[in-house]
């Protein structure tokens, strides 16, 4: 492995974030397992390094800039892919519970792969639709933080994540561009669900000219057992 580390640093520093040797590594096995996946399985349609630095992982762990994640948090990320963003905050952040969740098996295999590699503890990678999963036990209502990047507008996507977070928890979206219009028309779901929009925040990647926003909800009701109805609808006829 040979990569220059440069960039990633920058951005990092950008972000206040330390890492240790390990910490690159594990990054840097991470980059290695999702290039060589993605031959036989479309993960990313990103693959120069500092691309990836920029767009997936910095991306990622801007978080940081929402909530304070040195805490021992219990994180849920909900549509992960290849895991995006909940791999690099479990790498960043190793005293963070993780559970990655998505609906398609083989991008949940390859992320098993990955937490064995990077010997990853207190994380786990779950195969399932929100829509079911949400109404488990053991899933709903057990969150501090429920984030999603890249899945759905961000109606649907409260009728999603909302169920899984506790109350006085949150829902932070990763979005991007013009976004006044979407969290506009989500009021309402966001409201059905028990949740209240209490933050947009938009910032440019650091080095790059890439804008991000961030919608933070907090839930501050339980969710109504109507919700999340059955698999499809919230896509189909968001609230
Ligand atoms: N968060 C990743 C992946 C975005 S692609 C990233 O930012 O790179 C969207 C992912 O969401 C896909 O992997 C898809 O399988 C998953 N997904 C879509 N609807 C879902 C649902 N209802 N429940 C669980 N996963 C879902």
């Amino acid at each position: 492995m040979h990569y220059d580390l440069s960039r990633l640093q920058d951005g990092l520093a950008k972000l206040n974030i330390s890492f240790s040797e390990l910490q690159f590594k594990q990054l840097l096995i991470f980059y290695e397992m999702l290039n060589e996946k993605n031959k036989v399985l479309n993960l990313t349609t990103i693959t120069d390094f500092e691309e990836v630095v920029d767009k997936h992982f910095i991306d990622s762990l801007s978080l940081i800039k929402m909530v304070d994640l040195t805490q021992p948090l219990k994180i849920l990320d909900l549509g992960t892919g290849a895991g995006f963003p909940g791999i690099p905050l479990k790498i960043a952040f190793p005293q963070l519970e993780i559970v990655l969740m998505d609906s398609l098996n083989k991008k949940i295999l390859f992320l098993q792969d990955v937490i064995t590699e990077l010997n990853l503890h207190k994380i786990a990678a779950l195969h399932g639709r929100a829509e079911e999963i949400a109404r488990k036990f053991d899933y709903r209502e057990r969150f501090d933080i429920c984030v999603s990047r890249a899945v759905a507008n961000l109606s649907s996507l409260s009728e999603y994540c909302i169920p899984f977070v506790k109350q006085g928890g949150l829902f932070i979206s990763y979005k991007a561009g013009e976004i006044e219009e979407e969290v506009l028309q989500a009021k309402r779901a966001v409201h059905l669900l028990g949740g209240k929009i209490r933050e947009v925040e938009k910032f440019q990647l650091p080095g790059t000219d890439i804008w991000r926003s961030f919608v933070k909800i907090e839930k501050i009701n339980k969710t109504s057992k109507t919700y999340p109805r059955k698999a499809g609808t919230p896509t189909r006829e968001p609230l």
